[in-house]
């Protein structure tokens, strides 16, 4: 397909990285499938794979939020530094 950022290049499939960032959170999803513009590099990624991706960084950042109370925190350091 045609880029729609810079109107003159023309896409191809590839792999992309997907930064999803949000309240201190971040998930980096490498290698995903994307149409890649050869002119400027923009990606288009399905909005079934985006979708995909967001609900399984909010899972993540869900399961993880207890570790960001103080008292869990603590406990948690200790844990780490006991490994
Ligand atoms: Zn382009």
């Amino acid at each position: 397909m045609k880029c729609a950022l810079c109107k003159s290049g023309e896409t191809r499939h590839g792999m992309t990285t997907i930064t999803f960032e949000r309240e201190g959170f971040t998930l980096v999803v490498k290698e995903v499938p994307a149409e890649i513009c050869m002119n400027c590099g923009e990606d288009y990624v399905d909005e079934t794979i985006t979708h995909e991706i967001m609900a399984l960084a909010e899972r993540i950042k869900r399961k993880w939020h207890p570790y960001r109370c103080p008292q869990v925190c603590s406990r948690f350091c200790n844990l780490l530094r006991a490994l």
